[in-house]
């Protein structure tokens, strides 16, 4: 890599700053020999609980593993509805799938990329029909019923919570948050009068420690967060193979434990987590300031009142974006896309029946966002560097068009 380039994400700085104590992390279980389980990841469970402000944590192998066990624990049945946003990474809906039930998509907000309460509000008014004798939502185009509320805070910026929570109360609906890019992430509930923490507002909630993320394991790692001590202990036997105690199966589980290794890892670098998470809030804010003269052409993230991101990715938005992405490229700038096909038109789920146009919003965004390098380390000049690379490619691009309003119907 030539000093000029400007990578994605650093994974390598913070790790050499951490060296030492990351190694006597390392050393401490290599000296018990406690593997799986045992205090360090039961401290790692504690200290993680309190920082999301949640009762309960329970460490899994991954987000992935997270999100199927909270949906379980939280009490999914085979055959039920899980409804989530098109714009998320797969493993939402797999642990939809994973769990029994099946995905259903609301459209998302076109300026925070999150569940639109609107859209929710829409399909369990017009494409649900209350059960009379059950009092369940039956979705109507698939006869099942819709159990649960899978609001994904993609970005590092927390959904639009307050609604969301009363229409799952209106219905009967229980609400999984999807956590995996917002450790740390806040948002006010106008209903409480207070700030509330990702994966402290639903029944529970799913955090991913893959490497990448704000607070990222040095493998794979996940948790669960949750309030009910039930959802909290279901968790931990679905994560050991259904076990109340050794070989006590109650049900069939999982192999799905965190490791003791990680667990020590992620305690080191869980008391970081604030620091680097403001690191990326004024990273966002320099980009905010580089980009205010760039006008229509560069859409910023939107921030409502209501939010304060962890800006897990800096996503922008622009109407060209693939030219742009390769003279980025050829500068030498890494950037990605988040995500380039809303999940509703993935090969993988041709059979649910879904075409483009059904959710306009997502997949206008999904072919526009960009998203452009970011992690605490990420130095001013590197920035100004990105900034200019950005508007240059734009205005050499032939066509400059502003971003519009989404069409429906619009292809990808
Ligand atoms: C990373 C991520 C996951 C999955 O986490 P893994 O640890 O990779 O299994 C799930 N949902 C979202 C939105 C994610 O970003």
């Amino acid at each position: 890599m030539g000093t000029t380039e400007i990578p994605f994400l650093d994974l390598v700085t913070v790790h050499r700053e951490l060296r030492e104590e990351l190694r006597s992390a390392f050393e401490v279980t290599l000296d018990t020999a406690g593997f799986v389980g045992g205090t360090v990841v039961e401290e790692f469970e504690r200290d993680f609980a309190e920082f999301c402000e949640s009762r309960f944590c329970v460490g899994v192998a991954s987000g992935t593993d997270a999100l199927r066990f909270a949906l379980i624990a939280a009490g999914v049945q085979r055959g039920d509805i899980a409804v989530t946003t098109p714009l998320t990474f797969i493993a939402t809906t797999e642990a939809i799938s994973q769990a029994g039930a099946r995905p259903e998509f609301v459209d998302i907000d076109e300026r925070t990329y999150t569940m639109d309460p609107e859209s929710l509000r829409a399909y369990l008014e017009t494409d649900c029909t209350r059960e009379l004798t059950t009092g369940r939502m039956i979705c109507k185009r698939t006869g099942s019923p819709v159990t649960t509320i899978i609001p994904v805070h993609l970005y590092g910026q927390m959904a639009d919570m307050d609604p969301i929570l009363e229409l799952a109360a209106r219905y009967g609906l229980t609400v999984v948050e999807d956590a995996c890019q917002a450790h740390g992430a806040e948002y006010f509930s106008k209903r409480e009068g207070r700030w509330r923490k990702a994966g402290s507002m639903g029944r529970a909630a799913a955090f991913s420690f893959y490497p990448g993320k704000n607070l990222g394991a040095c493998g794979e790692a996940g948790a669960v967060t949750t309030d009910d001590a039930r959802v909290a202990r279901r968790c931990q036997m679905l994560r050991d193979h259904g076990q109340s105690r050794k070989y006590f199966h109650d049900f069939e589980g999982y192999n799905g434990r965190l490791d003791a290794i990680q667990a020590g890892l992620l305690l080191v670098k869980l008391r970081h987590l604030a620091k680097w998470n403001e690191q990326r809030r004024e990273r966002a804010r320099e980009y905010g300031e580089l980009f205010a003269d760039a006008g229509e052409t560069v859409v910023r993230p939107h921030v409502p009142l209501w939010s304060r991101p962890v800006y897990h990715l800096y996503v922008v938005r622009i109407a060209e974006r693939e030219p742009i992405q390769k003279a980025l490229a050829a500068a030498g700038i890494a950037t990605g896309v988040h995500y380039p096909i809303p999940i509703h038109l993935a090969k993988a789920y041709e059979t649910l029946g879904f075409s483009p146009g059904d959710f306009p919003v997502a997949e206008h965004a999904a072919s526009q966002v960009l998203s452009l390098p970011m992690f605490p380390s990420l130095s001013p000049g590197q920035q100004e560097r990105v900034v200019i690379r950005v508007v240059e490619s734009i205005n050499a691009t032939t066509r400059r068009t502003p971003v519009s309003e989404p069409t429906p119907g619009d292809r990808l």
